[in-house]
């Protein structure tokens, strides 16, 4: 179903473009299986920026009234929005990581249970039938994830813990906020108090009868968790200090090199220079690298290591400094293998999209100390797109939802 590459993204994208008004307001909530096409796909694209947020909002705002097409911008923010919520409150993340580190340290605390939910034998057909599709595509849509996520808490009673951890293994979109903070969402903890109960009803009508499951909880009790600690600030940008031989280091979480450099003021991708102060220094090297296991302690996919795999050989096809100096693709996502590259490029400085909280915002703390040990600095460069939406993520998603125009306006769309 998906290919890695931005070409088939940029095809998916344009393919979906006709739907992206009205019909996705009135349909975007029915799952009739594999042909759909209510919704867009997107969101593996979307979540390794191979398409960015912001192009997709172009491209359908250039297509729809903004009356018309608003429910599908609105669920692009969703996206931003977690993100920046999760940047807020990173103790959520580290919690998280926390909790499935312990329960893969501990056999007897994975049940029996758990394995028969996810080898597809929970004994709700619809349930088996999602793990499948899970397994074999790498996506569910939204909905379905919700049902799923409701089931596994409150009919199943397995842990949320573990249920996030299974859709990060498998999914292709699988992000640290989204996932994360939609199964808390879920589980009542999220908006605190506040559960989503899936009802045979309800998926009956939305898989147009595909599915209507029996003995499913008909009521539900919000989990609970200590308080959590008041919300950080975001963490103040970078400041690119005085530097001669610079190398791009993209990653998994931002694999568009052309459209980074239209979206910060430093850097200027097609001439792969970054400004410093009112002089400019070349870009003379770049290089991809990635570690999709460092979503979980357990097994990730093979779907989704082959799809990482391919999204970064292409990204890295794009992001060459010339024809004769194209990108390299680093063979694992170790510090020393990045302080080999360097090494060999004669770098003083890496520059790198920043990353969310999550993994590879964790691997990138341990590759500033490492570079900072031999004398390099590290610099992270963050979108215009994520600078001006995370700080208004603080509280729930309506009040943020109110600053879309503006943050529209902003970014001249
Ligand atoms: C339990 C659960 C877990 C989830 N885990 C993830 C995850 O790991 N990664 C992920 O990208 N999304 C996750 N989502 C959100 C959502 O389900 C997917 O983004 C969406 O289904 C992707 O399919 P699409 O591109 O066809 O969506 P469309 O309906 O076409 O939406 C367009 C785009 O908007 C964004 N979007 C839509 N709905 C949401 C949403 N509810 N939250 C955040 N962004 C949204 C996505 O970028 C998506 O590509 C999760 C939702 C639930 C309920």
């Amino acid at each position: 179903m998906f290919t890695p590459t931005r070409a088939a993204a940029l095809d998916a994208l344009e393919g979906f473009l006709p739907h992206a008004g009205r019909d996705y307001a009135r349909d975007r909530n029915h799952d009739n299986g594999f042909e759909r096409t209510n919704v867009s796909h997107l969101s593996p694209y979307l979540r390794h920026r191979l398409l960015t947020e912001r192009e997709v909002v172009a491209a359908v705002l250039a297509r729809h009234r903004l009356p018309d097409c608003e429910k599908f911008v609105q669920e692009v923010f969703w996206r931003t929005y977690w993100k920046g919520w999760l940047e807020q409150n990173p103790e959520v993340w580290r919690r998280y990581r926390r909790e499935v580190g312990e329960f893969w340290l501990d056999d007897d605390a994975v049940s029996a249970d758990y394995h028969h939910a996810v080898g597809g034998r929970s004994g709700i057909e619809a349930m088996d039938a999602w793990v499948t599709e899970l397994v074999d595509t790498g996506y569910l849509h939204n909905h379905t994830r919700m049902w799923f996520a409701s089931i596994w808490i409150f009919t199943l009673r397995l842990p949320w813990q573990l249920g996030a951890d299974f859709f990060y293994r498998h999914l292709l979109d699988g992000d640290a906020a989204s996932n994360t903070l939609s199964w808390r969402w879920v589980a009542g903890l999220q908006t605190a108090g506040k559960t989503y109960l899936a009802t045979a009803e309800n998926i009956s009508r939305y898989t147009d009868g595909r599915f209507a499951p029996t003995g499913l909880a008909t009521s539900t009790r919000a989990l609970t968790e200590d308080p959590l600690p008041s919300r950080s600030t975001i963490p103040v940008a970078d400041q690119l200090p005085p530097v001669h031989r610079v190398g791009l280091l993209l990653h998994e979480e931002d694999l568009d090199a052309a459209s980074l450099g239209h979206d910060h003021p430093w850097f200027d991708s097609e001439v792969h220079e970054l400004k410093t102060g009112h002089s400019a220094v070349d870009v003379v090297a770049t290089a991809a690298y990635a570690d999709p296991a460092d979503r979980s302690p357990a097994r990730v996919s093979d779907t989704v290591r082959a799809f990482t795999e391919g999204a970064l050989e292409d990204a890295a096809s794009r992001a060459g400094v010339s024809a004769a100096r194209p990108a390299t693709v680093l063979p694992d996502a170790l510090a020393s293998t990045v302080l080999r590259w360097a090494e060999t490029e004669r770098l003083d400085a890496v520059v790198v999209p920043a990353a969310p909280v999550g993994p590879v915002q964790e691997r990138l703390a341990t590759l500033r100390s490492a570079l900072a040990s031999e004398g390099l600095t590290m610099t992270t460069l963050t979108r215009r797109w994520d600078a001006l939406a995370w700080p208004h993520a603080s509280r729930g998603f309506f009040a943020f939802r109110e600053r879309i125009p503006a943050l529209l306006n902003q970014q001249g769309l």
